[in-house]
């Protein structure tokens, strides 16, 4: 079904938490070549597969098999050569704010404290002061915040600055919130952390998540489906459904046979 709160203004004004606001994605034989010194790369070839509404899907892949160019063309920040990207079957023609962008690196701006980084895409929206504050509230409780909110960026560390990146990506409650490496750049054990309290945020916020990474167990942590690509040209080798409950154990020997089989379609050849 489509989005469950077709006008967020209205329910906001009652303040609380929103019902939940999630999106259907599909991509259709979506294609991308770019230049490179006049001379072509197929960065991405005839690639098709869909993510329901409310569903965690994992897009894992070798180095340079096109994931970061897949996820900026369903952000809108990319343009394809072919086919095209669906959000609840309007086609994506560029950035939106029914989609929560969040990229490997923090993009937090360092002059603004953690609530005014929260809430620098409601700047935007005509919600009322009150309304936007009650927003970076909410959002910086979700993500285990709160006692920040006055900090700069310069002061946290790398998982908490990738939790203020989070809770601005949420604040504007889009439909969809996309992911490229979130966690790339934080120690294992925080990994696992920000991995667990995306789950929460998830159950509690019921969005639809697609999920980049090249980390195979992340994945296996995270997604109901996992999307395996293959490189030169970027394409879907196979999706794999994690038939597993949560929470996943890493080890558990369904979670470790997850993990065998995604990094044997990984390594397969050609
Ligand atoms: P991944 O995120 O899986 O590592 P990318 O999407 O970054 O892969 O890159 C896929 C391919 O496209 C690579 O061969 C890369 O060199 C090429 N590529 C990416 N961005 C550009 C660009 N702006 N111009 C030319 N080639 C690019
Ligand atoms: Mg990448």
């Amino acid at each position: 079904m489509a989005r469950m709160n077709g006008n967020g203004a209205d329910e906001w004004e009652g303040g609380g938490s929103l019902p939940p606001a999630a999106a259907s994605v599909a991509l259709d034989r979506v294609g991308k070549t770019y230049s490179a010194d006049g001379d072509p790369v197929r960065a991405l070839d005839d690639v098709s597969f869909s993510v329901a509404d409310g569903e965690f899907v994992c897009l894992v892949g070798p180095s340079g098999c096109g994931k970061t160019t897949l996820f900026r063309i369903v952000a809108g920040l990319t343009e394809a050569t072919d086919g095209r990207v669906l959000l609840d079957g309007t086609e994506v023609t560029g950035p939106t704010t029914d989609m929560g962008v969040v990229f490997q690196e923090y993009h937090l701006f360092p002059w603004l404290t953690v609530a005014e980084n929260v809430g620098f895409g409601l700047e935007r929206s005509d919600r009322s002061p009150d309304e936007r504050e009650r927003r970076v509230d909410e959002m910086l409780g979700l993500v285990g915040l709160t006692e920040f909110r006055d900090a700069y960026p310069k002061s946290l560390s790398g998982g908490m600055k990738q939790r203020v990146a989070i809770a601005r990506a949420l604040a504007v409650d889009p439909d969809l919130l996309l992911m490229d490496e979130p966690f790339g750049a934080v120690d294992a054990q925080t990994r696992e952390m920000l991995q667990r309290e995306l789950l929460d945020v998830w159950a509690s916020t019921g969005k639809t998540v697609l999920f980049v990474t090249h980390d195979v167990a992340e994945a296996v942590t995270l997604a109901d489906r996992i999307v395996v690509m293959a490189a030169d040209p970027g394409r879907v080798r196979e999706v794999v459904d994690v038939d597993v409950g949560r929470p996943r154990e890493r080890g558990d020997a369904a979670f470790a046979e997850y993990v065998g089989r995604v990094r044997e379609l990984i390594g397969a050849g050609p």
